[in-house]
Order: structure tokens, then C-alpha cells, then sequence
């Protein structure tokens, strides 16, 4: 089993039912207070479920997701909505999370209004406040989101799920939609304010170079279960699970002696339907250190070069072989 950390988060497993499709297997996963877990993984890997069921746009069919001890997964009503205060997402897309219609003033106010935060001449004040923490002009308050730009939208975005003060934020692909050049931006300013406000993230992403800069732990998901967890800097010196190893090797490293050494896992294949998820390890279909046993006995979730690193492989002492010179990380 996992070890369980500070109490905001303390373990959330689930199982989801989509028909007959498990989208999300058995996932246990805890999140220590003022920290990042990276959650990483392909589309179709169950990442943005997980996200989803935190925020209970969907239920779970089985588990809890404890939040403060509370389960989030039963609660109901009046209950949940002061639980749900607490926790706020950020999406992909800020052209779509932002309604046209409404000035930016009051899509940020909206959240105090609907959460009885504060009186609508408090909102007004608070608005221009968050506006200021966000990079923002206060004068940008009378405005419609089409006047601004990706990276601006999405600070307009961050501004809105901060208006209730929430502990916890899940960031669902934050800056995939945006400019390479804006991107960085953004995740400094989600850093900044973590530090600012002891916020507690649970960021999604594809992308493990983004991860990389944000995440103080990181959990590998494949088709709807985590296959790897471990602390940032020793999951990328040490992956120990052949699908980390293969998502690391597409991470550009800007050192080229490191890049001109480094052994790289192409994976070969295309990510299998979630209705037919391969028998054994789920992982055998793609994975080059596949063998016989693979196919037939699904690996179990343990503990490998230490407690805090976890990983679901057979062979995953051997996978030093394949990748004799792995990437240091950067700064
Ligand atoms: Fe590859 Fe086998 Fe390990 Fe699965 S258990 S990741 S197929 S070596």
C-alpha cells in the first residue's frame, strides 16, 4: 500500500465505470500539503478523469478521495459545495473555460458572488486585488476575455478559481494551449503563488518538461493506472518503469554531451483501447523489455530503490540496462 502524507489530501482511490470501461483502475494517490504532484501521462491514460473526479464532475463508482478526512466521494449537498470551495481546476483551454459574454471583472467576481464570499462592494475591491496578484491591470476590469490574449486568459483564469481562496488547485493541462513563449510565464506565476497563498497542486499534464519545473512528486499514469511514482529529481535519475523511461527519452535535454550519451526508449505502437486493456502487464503490448511472464501476471505496484519510489514492472531492476546514461535534471 501507499503511504499516506499530510492530511489535505490523503489518499484518493477510485475506480470509475464508463460502461463497461474502467477508465481509471485502482488509482491511490496522496498529495502533501503546499506541494505539487505532477500526475503525467498519454491522452486516454485516465489523468484528466482523476482530475475530474476530484472536483466531483463525476463520481466515482467505488473508493474514496479523502480531502481533510472528509470523503469526497459521498459527500452531497451543502456539505460538499463547502468542501468543493476549497478546491478549484484550472482547464487546458482558456479561449473555452471563460464565458464571452461577461467582463473579466465579473467572471472573477462570479465565484464570491456564488460562494456568498464577500458583499458585492467587497467582490469589486477583491477583483482588482486578484487582478494585481495575477500580473493584470486593474483598468483590464471592464473588459471581454476575446480582447486578450492565450497567456493573459489564463491568468484571468487563475484569478477566478483564487477568488474563493481555495487550498488546493488541479491545473488540467494549464499551458498545452498556449504560446511556448508565454508558457513559462504561467507556470512561474502558479509557483509564485503557491509560495504566496500555501496553495496544493495536483498538476495534469502530457508534457514531462513541463512537469519537470512544477512538480515536487510525480505519478505516471498508463491506461488508467499510475505505473510510477517517485519524487521529482530521483524520477528522472532513476525512472524505473520502461513507460517513464520512454516518456523521459522524449524530453529534449539542452546539454548535447548528455544528449549524445543518453540511451532512448522509442515506443513503438499506439496506446490500446481502454476497452481492451492488454492482459498481464498492461504496459507489454509497447514495452521493449517485454517477456513471456508480462503477458500473464500483472506487476505489482511496490516499492523499488527506496519507500517513496514506486513502480509496476517486472524487470524494473534490469531497466538500468537500457538506459545507462539518464538525464540530469536542470534547473
Ligand atoms: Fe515491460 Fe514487463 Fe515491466 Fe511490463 S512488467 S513494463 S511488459 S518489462
Amino acid at each position: 500500500g501507499l503511504k499516506t502524507y499530510f492530511p489535505l489530501t490523503q489518499g484518493i482511490v477510485f475506480q470509475r465505470k464508463v460502461g463497461d470501461i474502467r477508465a481509471v483502475d485502482d488509482v491511490s494517490l496522496s498529495i502533501e500539503r503546499g506541494k505539487t504532484l505532477g500526475l503525467v501521462g498519454e491522452s486516454g491514460s485516465g489523468k484528466t478523469t482523476i482530475a475530474r473526479t476530484l472536483v466531483r464532475l463525476y463520481k466515482p463508482t467505488a473508493g474514496k478521495i479523502l480531502f481533510d478526512g472528509k470523503d469526497l466521494a459521498t459527500l452531497e449537498g451543502e456539505e460538499l459545495r463547502r468542501v468543493r470551495q476549497r478546491l478549484q481546476m484550472i482547464f487546458q483551454d482558456p479561449y473555452a473555460s471563460l464565458n464571452p459574454r461577461f467582463t473579466i471583472g465579473s467572471l472573477i467576481g462570479e465565484p464570491m458572488h456564488i460562494y456568498k464570499t464577500a458583499s458585492p462592494k467587497e467582490v469589486q475591491e477583491q477583483v482588482v486585488e486578484l487582478l494585481r496578484v495575477v500580473g493584470l491591470r486593474p483598468e483590464y476590469i471592464d473588459r471581454y476575455p476575446h480582447e486578450f490574449s492565450g497567456g493573459q486568459r489564463q491568468r484571468i483564469a487563475v484569478a477566478r478559481a483564487l477568488a474563493i481562496n481555495p487550498d488546493f488547485i488541479i491545473a488540467d493541462e494549464p499551458v498545452s494551449a498556449l504560446d511556448v513563449s508565454v508558457r513559462a510565464q504561467v507556470l512561474n506565476l502558479l509557483q509564485r503563488l503557491q509560495r504566496q497563498f500555501s496553495l496544493t497542486y495536483l498538476f495534469v499534464s502530457h508534457d514531462l518538461s513541463v512537469v519537470r519545473h512544477v512538480a515536487d512528486r510525480i505519478a505516471v499514469m498508463y491506461l488508467g493506472k499510475i505505473v510510477e511514482l517517485a519524487d521529482r529529481d530521483e524520477l528522472y535519475a532513476s525512472p524505473q518503469h520502461p513507460y517513464t523511461m520512454a516518456l523521459l527519452s522524449a524530453v529534449p535535454i539542452p546539454d548535447p554531451q548528455i544528449e549524445k550519451k543518453r540511451k532512448r526508449i522509442i515506443l513503438t505502437g499506439d496506446l490500446p483501447s481502454p476497452i481492451n486493456i492488454p492482459r498481464g502487464c498492461r504496459f507489454h503490448t509497447r514495452c521493449p523489455m517485454a517477456q513471456s511472464i508480462c503477458r500473464e501476471v500483472e506487476p505489482p505496484f511496490e516499492a523499488k530503490r527506496g519507500r517513496e519510489h514506486y513502480a509496476a514492472c517486472h524487470f524494473s531492476d534490469q531497466t538500468s540496462t537500457l538506459a545507462s546514461s539518464t538525464p540530469e535534471a536542470s534547473p
